[in-house]
């Protein structure tokens, strides 16, 4: 097995020698030049200069002879013996630098004749000879021996020069054939450069991609891949851990899908037999799944588009739900409305978000229950009719007895001791309190049941909280509590029915009255929102416990552990009727012993 590690280092040290070659080669031919032109200076050129200095000395010494021969200018032996010193020393040169074949013969046959010449021109140039002699000596003996002196050293010049020519010529090939085998060396490192790229492209930079390549795949879904491996390699190695991966993944994949499927067959079957209209929408807002009841009676057919299914409140119920992340119930009534088989019956839509993770991040789809209100509906409409019927039914009966008790307190039907007195003048109280109590469920069961018609008009909040305060200040003062009223002049106006919002304010400021001990301060308070206005009455009283802020606005809901003579639990129920039915809200935050605030909004 070759593996990615031994491949790198065949590569690199591939490219490393190639680099070790070019770079010994460089040196070898650069060295080879360099010793062809020390040749060249070093040895040749000392000779061409020894044998050019011996002609010139050669020269210099017959001008010094032939100047002798005049009458007027003697030589001097100083200058010959000079000059001689000169060619001898350059002779001398020569000797010892003899690098070609024939040149030790000439420069032999140099110093040979150089010696002859010397002894003759001595002899010529002294003045005791006669001058005729000295001529005749120096054409017949002096002259051939210069000759062929100087010829000699032209030789010796001629063959050190044409010698320096062809070392020259030797290096200039060298040159080239440097030139030649270091580009030989260059393009065939390329070439091997190219290939160990292409090999290490083959080995590395085509496995990984494919790894990569298989990775995205899988990452997709597509756990059926298995990638070929033909090496051995760590990247071979790397693609079978991939393929095993792969494998298991497949494995888990199946038995997952084995679970999911046994969990969607149970829900299937769960959600068959469940008599709820349920149905199960896509993130594309199409029907998922949807049970008997909702197929049959709501016509909510798997398949079907929500916005295409006829219910105008359903695409946007779905849409909440998903950006809500929760359950979200229909607004408004909450209710719609459906004849099945001629009856009537009542559902309460909730829409829950499907969590896409289980971090419940995102969704993957929303579950629409259609809740069967049906029953509670009519049990209550059961409820509002008893009380209301009851409530008319007493009504009158109690104002008869409310007016005979009246006249007998009032002593009209004949004088009463103090005990008769003061036993009516209690009947009489309970009576108006019984009478306010029917008023109550009656005003409730008009509100609820709407026949209580709305009259609203334009009313400016400054106005409508002193009216509305107006009939409670001498109970306020009585009581020993403090009024403050905060309400700013250039509140705009709200759409309000006049007497029912006093109604409100009615109910707000008695139950304050009632919880605060004197010496409180009861505050009525009034600014703009984005809903409109917000109005609040705030007392300084017992306030209530959490525990039962959540039930204060139900019917029949009081506190328990409290005085009997005060209300049933209605005042804060048509208090939240009235303020709905204006299209409003109504809150409360509470802190015990120290006060409650109740407060409510208008539209403007
Ligand atoms: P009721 O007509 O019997 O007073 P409400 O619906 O007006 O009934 O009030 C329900 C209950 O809420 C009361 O019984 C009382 O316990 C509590 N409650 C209402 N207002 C206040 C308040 N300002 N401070 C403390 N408790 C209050």
């Amino acid at each position: 097995m070759v593996s990615l590690k031994h491949k790198l280092a065949l590569g690199f040290g591939g490219l490393l020698a190639i680099i070790a070659v070019i770079g010994m080669l460089t040196i070898t031919q650069v060295d080879q030049l360099g010793s062809a032109i020390d040749v060249i200076l070093k040895q040749n050129y000392r000779s061409v200069a020894a044998a050019q200095e011996m002609k010139e000395a050669l020269e210099k010494m017959n001008i010094d002879l032939l100047q002798s021969f005049s009458a007027e200018h003697l030589s001097s032996p100083t200058t010959i013996a000079t000059d001689e010193t000169r060619f001898r020393q350059a002779l001398q040169t020569e000797l010892g630098n003899i690098t070609l074949p024939g040149e030790k013969e000439k420069a032999d046959r140099i110093a040979l004749l150089f010696d002859n010449y010397v002894k003759i021109i001595y002899a010529v140039s002294s003045d005791s000879m006669a001058l005729e002699k000295r001529r005749d000596r120096y054409f017949m003996t002096a002259l051939p021996l210069l000759s062929e002196i100087k010829t000699l050293a032209q030789e010796i010049l001629d063959m050190n020069q044409a010698n320096m020519n062809e070392a020259n010529h030797a290096a200039r090939r060298l040159a080239e054939s440097a030139h030649n085998r270091i580009l030989l060396a260059i393009a065939s490192s390329a070439v091997l450069a190219l290939i160990f790229s292409y090999q290490s492209r083959r080995w590395i930079l085509k496995p990984v991609s494919r790894l990569i390549a298989s990775a995205n795949e899988i990452r997709n879904g597509n756990l059926d891949l298995v990638i070929e491996t033909t090496s051995n390699d760590e990247i071979g190695q790397l693609s079978q851990a991939f393929n095993q991966m792969a494998t298991k993944l497949r494995q888990v994949r199946r038995s997952d899908d084995q679970k999911l499927e046994r969990t969607r067959k149970a829900t299937q079957e769960v959600m068959n037999i469940l008599p709820a209209p349920i149905a199960i929408f896509d993130p594309e807002g199409r029907v998922d799944f949807a049970t008997q009841s909702a197929i049959r009676n709501f016509g909510i057919e798997p398949g079907a588009s929500a916005a295409k299914l006829g219910y105008s409140w359903l695409p946007d119920l779905l849409r909440q739900a998903v950006e809500t992340g929760g359950t979200v119930e229909l607004s408004g009534n909450g209710f719609i409305q459906k004849f099945i088989n001629s009856r009537e019956y009542f559902f309460k839509p909730a829409a829950t978000a499907i969590p896409h993770t289980p971090d419940g991040i995102g969704s993957s789809g929303v579950v629409l229950l259609l809740h069967d209100m049906t029953q509670a509906q009519e049990q209550k409409e059961l409820k509002r009719g008893v009380v209301s019927t009851v409530s008319h039914q007493l009504r009158t009966p109690l104002t008869a007895l409310r007016m005979a008790i009246h006249l007998l307190v009032e002593q009209r039907v004949g004088p009463l001791n103090d005990k008769q007195a003061e036993l009516l003048q209690s009947a009489l109280e309970e009576s108006d309190r019984l009478a306010e109590i029917l008023d109550d469920l009656l005003d409730l069961h008009r509100i609820e049941s709407g026949k209580s018609r709305l009259n609203k008009t334009p009313q400016k909040p400054e106005t409508l909280v002193k009216e509305s305060i107006e009939p409670f200040i001498f109970d306020i003062r009585e009581k020993g509590l403090k009024l403050v009223i905060d309400v700013p002049s250039e509140l705009p106006e709200v759409q309000a029915d006049l007497s029912l919002i006093r109604h409100v304010f009615a109910n707000l400021l008695t139950n304050a009255i009632r919880f605060t001990p004197p010496g409180g301060t009861i505050t009525v308070n009034a600014q703009a929102e984005l809903a409109g206005i917000c109005f609040s009455v705030e007392d300084s009283g017992c306030g209530i416990a959490p525990e039962h802020l959540k039930r204060i606005f139900d019917q029949f809901y009081r506190v328990p552990g409290q005085d009997e003579k005060s209300g049933i639990g209605l005042g804060l129920s048509i208090v939240r009727e009235i303020v709905n039915i204006h299209g409003g809200t109504v809150g409360v935050e509470s802190t015990i012993s120290k006060g409650s605030v109740f407060h409510f909004t208008l539209p403007v």
